[in-house]
């Protein structure tokens, strides 16, 4: 029998042992609950429910704030990335590269457009695939590169950018978990071709549902999004082609505006978890994630790697502390893509990141003290 008194269990025998959540929507909310309760009400009031003024605005402050000339706003994450490829006229015969460690979101919007996935094992410590492995595996029938900022980690987009331009290969960035992300001091989402973005609940900027966006420099590409993602239509009941039906509505953009004006201090508050885990646990047996110079995380996730993942989640999990695992199993060895045929085997990294990775808790809802608390369970469950 246990019940929890502000962050703390009491058990009927033993000390109380906190309790660390991995993940807590309300603190976020409740920081911001008249905002964002002004902002719904706003909309409700409006009696206009998509496509109007709220995503308009979202959609301005957001390309702002990554520095870049046009966002166009989309239903979720895997929309974003689908309908850049289809707008690049990505399909059959064509190839695109993506990690081979990733959320499986990245591989659907391939195979939805009907390319050929070709994966790269990342670097075993920043998670990001780097332009050497991209350049090994690239075919006269490469089209696009598809980098994930796995974790919230960049990756080097400017050497990818490089690398492709000279080849006529296009680049789409996965920034799923890197809002506020940079490289060489200029954010994710203004240095590769086109950028896709979800703004999922749980992500570092999120909603009150799906919603997700691209943002790009490119005003040619940003014209056929927003023709596609409203029917194929730019004027009501003509259809200029076969689009879907994917908008990003009022009211989750009218959420976005007040949560991004909190967005670069709750990254600051992650970061500064971050360091601490950097700094406390150096010293330990676990594998510390790497950030190049030049390159800032979002610090979506904290990822550490440890041999007997199991026992040690077990025990962290005693004393209080949630984990996750920020993928058990890769894309490649999901039912979803057997008909790839990819042997076991085939993508060793990427197999041994699945197998050891564990996420520590992160989050703007926790403060210094939990992860003190937190490096101090991990360092016991790794002496016993
Ligand atoms: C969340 C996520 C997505 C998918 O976003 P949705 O909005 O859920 O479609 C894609 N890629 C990565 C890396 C993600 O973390």
């Amino acid at each position: 029998m246990s019940r929890t008194i502000s962050g703390f269990t009491r058990t009927l025998c033993g000390p109380p042992v906190r309790k660390i959540p991995f993940l807590d929507l309300q603190p976020a909310y409740r920081e911001l609950q008249y905002e964002l309760d002004s902002a719904v009400t706003r909309v409700a009031a409006s009696g206009w429910y998509l496509l109007g003024d709220e995503l308009q605005s979202f959609e301005r402050e957001y390309s702002a704030y990554l520095g870049t000339s046009h966002c166009v706003g989309v239903g979720n994450g895997l929309d974003a990335m689908s309908l850049v490829l289809r707008a690049w006229g990505v399909g059959a015969g064509d190839e695109v590269i993506v990690p081979s460690n990733t959320y499986i979101a990245t591989w659907l919007a391939v195979t939805a457009v009907g390319a050929r996935i070709v994966p790269v094992e990342p670097d075993p410590q920043t998670y990001c695939i780097e332009r050497d492995a991209i350049q090994a595996a690239m075919t006269s029938r490469t089209r696009v590169v598809l980098p994930v900022h796995l974790y919230g980690i960049p990756a080097d987009i400017p050497t990818i950018m490089d690398l492709c331009r000279s080849r006529g290969v296009r680049v789409l960035d996965d920034a799923a978990q890197a809002h506020g992300a940079s490289v060489g001091g200029h954010r994710i989402g203004s240095l590769a071709d086109a950028t896709a973005w979800s703004f999922y609940p749980t992500k570092n900027l999120g909603a009150f549902g799906d919603a997700g966006a691209i943002t790009t420099n490119d005003a040619s590409l940003a014209l056929k999004l927003r023709v596609l993602r409203n029917y194929g239509s730019r004027e009501k009941y003509v259809n200029e082609v076969r689009g879907v039906n994917s908008r990003l509505d009022e009211i989750q953009a009218a959420i976005l505006r007040v949560k991004l004006s909190r967005l670069d201090e709750w990254n600051r508050r992650r970061s500064a978890l971050a360091s601490l885990y950097t700094e406390r646990l150096a010293e330990t047996p676990v594998l510390l994630p790497r950030v190049p110079a030049g390159r800032v995380s979002a610090w979506h996730i904290y990822p550490v790697r440890v041999h007997n993942r199991e026992k040690v989640r077990k025990e962290l999990a005693r004393q209080g502390v949630d984990t996750l695992i920020h993928y058990p199993i890769p894309p490649h060895e999901q039912h979803a893509y057997t008909d790839c045929g990819i042997a076991l085997g085939s993508f060793p990294v990427s197999e041994a990141i699945h197998k050891e990775i564990l996420s520590l808790p992160i989050g703007p809802h926790l403060t210094p003290e939990d992860a003190n608390y937190v490096v101090d369970a991990l360092t016991e469950s790794l002496a016993n």
